[in-house]
């Protein structure tokens, strides 16, 4: 099965895809960890990008689409796969679309408020990148025992402007889904069990 996730930043579609990950036992591919792969390698791509994506801003289309065709040729995606975070735009859908066909496309609707609540109390892993929220996790270590930091894009003023990109150039995604037939839209407001239920069951 191939999947899109899309949903604003914070919709929890990264945490989606980790329990999709597992029930499927297909992987799941987000180009924003990708990206910050790159910058820990401290690659010249991954420095540049980091610039971007500390302001919220988008890092080119044709920098992301060369780097997610690389990871689509790995062993472990003959199966399928789960993308979080590209297409973001409506070009990008359709560079995907000329190069794969989609079986389907779940749209995490979540309120802006609680986007912005979960977004602004979010804590990542230093070391393995999990993402954690202050609501529920007092402690400032994550369970593998690294460090927990807030991410430079989380920060309050890069999470407004970071919505705006969404609103502008990803939601007009949910259309183009639409009309091809293979959007479906999970109510994500509630807790992530909850969501990933939801979720197997537009899935079966
Ligand atoms: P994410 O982890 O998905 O929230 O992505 C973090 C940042 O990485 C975004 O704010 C962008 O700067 C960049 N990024 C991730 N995916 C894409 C994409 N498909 N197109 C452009 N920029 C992206």
């Amino acid at each position: 099965m191939k999947l899109v996730l899309i949903g604003a930043p914070g919709s929890g579609k990264g945490t989606l895809a980790g329990k999709l990950v597992k029930a499927l036992n297909i992987p799941a591919i987000s180009t924003g960890d990708l990206l910050r792969e790159s910058i820990k390698a401290g690659t010249e791509i991954g420095l540049e990008a980091k610039k971007l994506m500390d302001k919220g801003i988008l890092v080119s289309t044709e920098i992301i689409f060369e780097m997610l065709k690389e990871r689509l040729k790995k062993d472990d995606t003959k199966n399928g796969y789960i993308l979080d975070g590209f297409p973001r735009t409506i070009d990008q859908a359709q560079l995907l679309d000329d190069y794969v066909k989609l079986d389907l496309c779940l749209y995490l609707n979540v309120d802006k408020d609680k986007i912005v609540q979960r977004l602004t109390g979010r804590r990542t892993c230093k070391n393995c990148g999990a993402s954690y929220n202050t609501e529920l996790h007092s402690n400032d270590k994550c369970d593998c025992g690294g460090e927990l930091f807030i991410r430079e894009d989380d920060k309050p003023e890069v999470v407004a402007h970071r919505f705006d990109v969404y609103s502008n150039q990803t939601a007009p995604l949910i259309d183009f889904y639409k009309n091809k037939g293979i959007l479906k839209v999970v109510m994500g407001q509630e807790n992530p069990e909850d969501t990933f239920k939801k979720a197997m069951e537009l899935l079966k």
